[in-house]
Formats: C-alpha cells, sequence, structure tokens
C-alpha cells in the first residue's frame, strides 16, 4: 500500500524546489521534516538511505523507542529527533534526555521543566512555541497576543535555546483565511526574529499545504503521509 518512501521523498524534494523557484525563495532555507510517527524502525530507515536525517515524532514512549533503536544500531549516524505532539508536564524529563527539538512549547512551566531537565552533557534543547493560528477552541498553542510574553521568559532559560514558532492551521478553511493565517505566521516570526537573532526557524506546513506554507516563508515543513503513506493504527 505505502508506494517506495525513497520515491516519495525525492518527490517531495522536487516540490519544495519547484515551489521555491516560483517564490523566489533559496530552497536551502526549507527544512524537510518527515514525520514517522506510527511507522517502523524499518520505514525510517528506507528514508534515512536516501540521505533523510531529521524526524518527528508525536507520541513520547514511541519516539523515544526508535531514538534508541538508532542510537545502537548507526552510532556514528547524527539523526536529529524533533518531538511535535502535545507534552504532559510529567513526561518532560523523556523529552529533555532524547530529543534535539520540541516544536510546541505552549507553557513556560513545561519549558522551564525543560530546561532543568536537559542533561548538561547535551546542548540545549531547541525550542519552538505553538501558536494557535486559527483560534481553535480545542487546540493546544497560544495566541499570538501572548507570544511575546512567553518568548521573553523562555529565551531567558539557561539550557532551551528559542528557534521560532510553529502552528498547526485549522483543516478546512477556505483560501484566503488560509493565507491570512500564514502570513500572520510569517509576520509574527519576522518580528521575534527581529528581537532574538538565534530564531531561524518557522514551522509551517505538512503534506497537504506545504506550497502555501513555502510561499508564506516556512522554514521547515512536516511530511508525514506524503512520505510514509497512510498512517498505522496505533497499538
Ligand atoms: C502528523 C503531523 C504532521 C504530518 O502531517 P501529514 O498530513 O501526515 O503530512 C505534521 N505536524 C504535526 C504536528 C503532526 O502531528
Amino acid at each position: 500500500m505505502t508506494k517506495n518512501i525513497a520515491e516519495n521523498i525525492h518527490h517531495i524534494k522536487q516540490r519544495i524546489l519547484n515551489t521555491a523557484k516560483k517564490c523566489h525563495r533559496d530552497p536551502n532555507q526549507i527544512t524537510l521534516l518527515a514525520v514517522s510517527k506510527t511507522k517502523s524502525a524499518q520505514q525510517i530507515n528506507e528514508a534515512i538511505q536516501t540521505g533523510q536525517y531529521q524526524f518527528g515524532e508525536n507520541y513520547v514512549k514511541e519516539g523515544i523507542e526508535k531514538i534508541h533503536y538508532f542510537r545502537e544500531h548507526l552510532q556514528n549516524m547524527s539523526l536529529i529527533w524533533h518531538f511535535i505532539g502535545p507534552l504532559q508536564s510529567n513526561k518532560t524529563r523523556l523529552v529533555a534526555e532524547n530529543f534535539d527539538w520540541i516544536h510546541t512549547l505552549d507553557r513556560f512551566k513545561i519549558a522551564e521543566r525543560l530546561s532543568g531537565q536537559r542533561p548538561k552533557a547535551l546542548s540545549p534543547l531547541n525550542g519552538l512555541i505553538q501558536i494557535n493560528i486559527s483560534h481553535e477552541t480545542t487546540k493546544s498553542g497560544i495566541h499570538p497576543e501572548a507570544l511575546f510574553d512567553l518568548a521573553e521568559k523562555i529565551n531567558a532559560l539557561p539550557n532551551l535555546t528559542l528557534r521560532g514558532i510553529m502552528a498547526i492551521p485549522a483543516a478546512g478553511m477556505n483560501e484566503k483565511v488560509q493565507k491570512q493565517e500564514y502570513n500572520e505566521m510569517f509576520s509574527l516570526y519576522s518580528q521575534l526574529k527581529q528581537q532574538y537573532p538565534q530564531v531561524d526557524t518557522l514551522s509551517l506546513g505538512m503534506s497537504n499545504d506545504m506550497e502555501v506554507a513555502i510561499a508564506a516563508g516556512s522554514t521547515l515543513i512536516r511530511i508525514g503521509i506524503a512520505i510514509f503513506g497512510t498512517r498505522n493504527q496505533r497499538e
């Protein structure tokens, strides 16, 4: 059922190049994150063979099993693991000790715990603040007006580096609203970047909206289905 993962990655890279060209952006400024939730180490390995080294996971336990597996089997290959799911405070230690990035910061308490629990031997955890750009009541993320307060507090944490913002826009909105929201994300990102020079990441765009996101200025697209096929059931 899943098409060849290598072929899919090749195709996504082509889409990145084409879109970048159309909107006069440097394609090297757009990072492809392969979202591997529910996928096996074997499938991730197929992606690694193509030179894909950055992976996104949504569930702490499942992600850590894969991280440990690849640490054992590919000691010399430095994979970069992004935690992109909602995080409860009782699981912060596992993320602090194993992941390289977290995309879903929306409470100072969680950020503070992550910084405190980050092992000294590792470089600081890279963090993105999640913005609830579509103002959905059920979604995680902060409202745009709250960004600069939270950013100031997070920026002061010693073992967490604020790298930018991320959003999961509501599905199925009309094109005009969609563009507005993506442009609003870019504007927040640009303001944040002016204030904090280390900010360099706007995490926006998935399989269905990657072109719109790149046109709006995304620097990191999170692609699952278009690489690995439809998701497996979680056990
Ligand atoms: C699952 C997921 C993705 C990937 O979405 P696709 O539609 O499979 O490309 C991206 N970002 C987040 C936060 C996700 O949970």
